[in-house]
């Protein structure tokens, strides 16, 4: 997945013209701004969203992504699945999980990850398919890797969201389905 936060238009074009489709996002309000108008030339655009999601953004949400990434509480994902009814439209979703268990950072804990997946798959029939992890800075990622790797297997889902610009080659090694890149793409981002 090609990371755009904080690139214009101007710049995902090359990319887009190489023949690159999947693309993420972590703000909706941005990813509204932008890529609307990139669809109406590129149908087959598949755009997930990496950033964290609040309640009263998932309408737009629903309407603008094809996968999730940041699921990791119940509100939430009751939420999702109203407006996945309402809308008539799946959105597959991946269960963040606070791997390093850091008090900022989003995601569910590590050792309730399991059953929150199977209860939002299996109670609630949402479309899970797999787990995402963002690893602490300045500690070894391959140790979170292999936690995610281990949790997500034993909630039998296939997919793995992990791995960024500095460490998707560590990611790909530990199982990585979904390795979210942008710098090493785009260059640096501004600020
Ligand atoms: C920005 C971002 C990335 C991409 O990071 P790079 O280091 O630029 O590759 C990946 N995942 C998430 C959740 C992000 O917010």
């Amino acid at each position: 997945m090609a990371v755009t936060k904080t690139h214009p238009a101007e710049c995902i074009l090359p990319v887009l013209n190489a023949g690159h489709r999947i693309f993420g996002e972590n703000r909706v309000q941005e990813a509204k701004s932008k890529w609307p108008e990139l669809r109406r030339c590129y149908a087959d655009i598949e755009l997930h969203l990496i950033g964290p999601l609040q309640t009263n953004k998932v309408h737009d949400a629903i309407a603008l992504f094809n996968v999730i990434h940041t699921l990791d509480r119940s509100k939430l994902a009751e939420a999702l699945k109203r407006e996945m009814q309402k809308a008539g439209r799946v959105v597959r979703l991946f269960v963040q999980v606070n791997t390093g268990e850091e008090p900022q950072k989003a995601g569910i804990a590590p050792k309730e990850a399991v059953a929150f997946a199977r209860h939002c798959r299996d109670r609630l029939g949402l479309p899970v398919i797999g787990m995402m992890c963002i690893p602490p800075l300045n500690e070894e990622p391959a140790l979170h890797f292999a936690l995610l790797n281990q949790l997500a297997k034993e909630a039998g889902l296939e997919c793995l969201s992990m791995g960024m610009s500095d460490d998707f080659e560590t990611a790909i090694r530990f199982g990585a389905t979904h390795v979210r890149v942008g710098t090493a793409i785009f260059g640096p981002r501004e600020g």
